[in-house]
């Protein structure tokens, strides 16, 4: 499908405009930034594209607002005693200095940073950064297996990038998706629901009905797992380690 996009500026909105082999507009503000996005048929006219934005104004507005109240964590500065999240959980940061290589390890109620002298903010950001890495790509091809069974599809690849603005993408020509590493921070039921929407990108290229409907069959509370995934804490300054 050729696809091809533009900017359109409408009142104090960016909108993300993607022109592709579809009949109808469509639009839709997406987590966590709110970015908008508005999908038109390839060869609908420039001005009845920014008619139609206008004229969803108010409802882009509305869900920005919703975005915007979201909460965001505070800036971490990776020092003793601040909270962190694993899969949901809250746990409490330990750090302890120590002469060998720096590693993290989970405890009950605590993530444990060890950590050489002199280590800086950055320092420690990058290696919890890379600690989320390792245990997501520990977790998530159990789940993809699952969910390709479940849902009678399978893909080449996974990989986890730094998204600002998904959670997932589906590279379906390739066969691949990619997870936000921030999922790491989320209820593991948030993860699967990630996982299964990207799969069913295998299945349906586009968010339309159809593409509901295997939503529904497969995974029948997706809607709540949406809406829990997208009212936690977001990180503080765009994912920002
Ligand atoms: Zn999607």
């Amino acid at each position: 499908m050729n696809t091809s996009s533009e900017i359109l500026n409408i009142s104090t909105f960016e909108i993300d405009v993607i022109r592709k082999d579809i009949k109808n507009m469509h639009l839709a503000v997406y987590p966590p930034t709110g970015r908008i996005r508005l999908s038109a048929p390839a060869r609908t006219d420039s001005e009845v594209v920014r008619l139609f934005a206008i004229s969803k104004l108010g409802w882009i507005k509305k869900h920005i607002k919703n975005f915007k109240e979201q909460p965001r964590e505070t800036k971490r500065s990776f020092s003793k005693g601040e909270s962190h999240y694993y899969l949901g959980k809250r746990y409490l940061l330990d750090v302890i200095e120590h002469e060998k290589r720096n590693s993290v390890k989970l405890a009950s109620s605590k993530i444990i940073l060890y950590i050489q002298k002199d280590c800086t903010e950055e320092q420690r950001a990058h290696i919890m950064k890379e600690w989320y890495r390792k245990e997501l790509k520990e977790l998530v091809p159990e789940l993809i297996l699952k969910w390709e069974k479940i849902i009678g599809v399978t893909s080449n690849d996974w990989g986890i990038k730094h998204m600002r603005t998904k959670w997932g993408a589906c590279n379906i020509d390739e066969k691949r998706i990619w997870l936000n590493l921030e999922l790491a921070k989320k209820p593991l039921i948030c993860i699967e629901y990630i996982v299964v929407h990207e799969l069913v990108h295998l299945l349906e290229r586009n968010h339309n009905e159809k593409f509901v409907k295997h939503m529904d069959q497969f995974m029948p509370k997706w809607r709540l797992h949406r809406d829990l995934l997208n009212s936690l804490p977001v990180a503080h300054n765009d994912w920002g380690y």
